[in-house]
């Protein structure tokens, strides 16, 4: 058949904060043949990718792989450790700590919700009054998302442990951290962390498909006890049978090739590595906004995402026939502005498999997308980012011959 349109000549620029774009290598690994889930060879990849995502998780103890997108992973998490009516003290960092909550409300649990400006992280000092005057004990899981994907806000994870422990308070630390694993700096083990949540698109550069729980061993403890049904994202028949590096229902054997290639990926750069490039790529991206005199959402210095930046628009003007401008002209995506935020901001992803020059050609595509929809703006904002790249130390891309 005759297309009827020309195919667009060179890649795609995905450049929402996930999914990310997918390695070459971890397509590759994808495609090969699907084996027996209960085979010799089986064991030995199930293995592998449990013990590797250990590393990532920086974590001795369990981590759980589902076949479901990190909503899936979101409710494993809750399920597993909480009991009807349990109540729940939740941080309204964004749009998606408020799934999280309307899930939990769904689930049939008391929250009770913290709410925020979606400019700012958790506020660990009312995490630490709120547990404080809970002298009961009623709370019985406090629950954040690190790395809030709507906003590009990054929450402290350890001041939060922090304020639980300084209000002695022995409530579970739930964290989602779907769009930081594998980009931000991330200890389950050392941060106190009782269930982390985690999703495969994001930083662990892979297609949708594959979440995660990291849990501790209070967690488990309480998951022994807890009530709320679960049958599909049980973790006690998943941690017996994946001991031998299988699981108790069918997994997504070709995205666990790719998981494998990922991490390969990730652990040949080195985690540290990984993370002082996004750390690199957070900032050139937010001196290009700020030399197009435009506003970046996150308003704490200290909270600013290595993952993404969300822009706001200027009054009067439409981020999402913006977005539009720049799919067209330069076939790249943006993200878009979610629930509140819709038409407002527009979101760069700058995280998984790029590198400077792919941070380049996104910030272009946006100076040159905010002049063809004539918004206003300066002029230099690849410069300074490009000064910036330039000038900062960043790992080798290339070993030197
Ligand atoms: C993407 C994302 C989710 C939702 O994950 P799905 O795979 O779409 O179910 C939840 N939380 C955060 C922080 C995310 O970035």
């Amino acid at each position: 058949m005759i297309p009827l349109h020309s195919h667009p000549s060179g890649r795609h620029f995905l450049q929402i904060p996930g999914p990310s774009n997918v390695p070459d290598r971890v397509l590759r690994a994808i495609d090969n043949v699907t084996i027996d889930h209960r085979g010799p060879e089986f064991g030995e990849l199930g293995r592998a990718v449990l013990s590797g995502m250990k590393k990532v998780f920086k974590t001795e103890s369990h981590v759980i792989i589902y076949p479901a997108s990190g909503t899936g992973a979101w409710e494993a998490a809750l399920v597993n450790a909480l009991s009807p009516g349990d109540k729940v003290l939740m941080a309204e960092t964004g749009h998606f700590a408020t799934l999280w909550k309307k899930m939990a409300v769904k689930l049939g649990l008391e929250v009770e919700f913290m709410d925020g400006d979606w400019r700012h992280g958790a506020d660990a000092d009312k995490v630490k009054a709120r547990l404080q005057a809970d002298t009961e004990h009623a709370i019985k899981a406090v629950c954040v998302v690190h790395n809030e994907t709507a906003t590009g806000v990054t929450s402290n994870i350890p001041a939060i442990r922090k304020a639980i422990d300084a209000a002695k308070h022995p409530a579970l630390l739930m964290v989602d951290t779907i769009s930081s694993l594998g980009s931000i700096d991330y200890r389950h083990d050392e941060w106190g962390v009782d269930v982390t949540v985690s999703g495969s698109q994001k930083g662990l550069m892979l297609p949708p498909g594959l979440s995660f729980n990291a849990v501790s061993a209070k967690a488990l403890a309480a998951s022994e006890s807890a009530r709320l049904p679960r049958s599909y994202w049980d973790w006690k028949e998943m941690i017996a049978i994946n001991a031998k590096g299988y699981f108790p229902y069918t997994p997504a054997t070709n995205l666990l090739y790719g998981l494998y290639e990922a991490l390969d990926m990730l652990f040949s750069e080195g985690l540290d590595n990984v993370f002082a490039r996004h750390d690199r790529f957070g900032e050139a991206t937010r001196r290009a906004v700020r030399a197009w005199g435009l506003e970046i959402l996150c308003k704490n210095p200290a909270e600013y995402s290595s993952v993404l930046t969300a822009v706001i628009m200027p009054e009067g003007h439409s981020a999402d026939a913006f977005r539009k401008t720049v799919l067209t002209h330069f076939n790249m995506s943006l993200g878009q502005g979610l629930s509140k935020l819709s038409d407002k901001v527009f979101r760069i992803g700058h995280l998984g498999d790029l590198n400077d020059l792919t941070l380049c050609g996104t910030l272009a595509g946006i100076e040159m997308g905010l002049d063809k929809a004539g918004v206003p703006h300066r002029k230099g904002g690849v410069q300074a980012a490009m000064d910036y790249l330039a000038g900062s130390a960043a790992a080798p891309a290339v070993k030197a011959a």
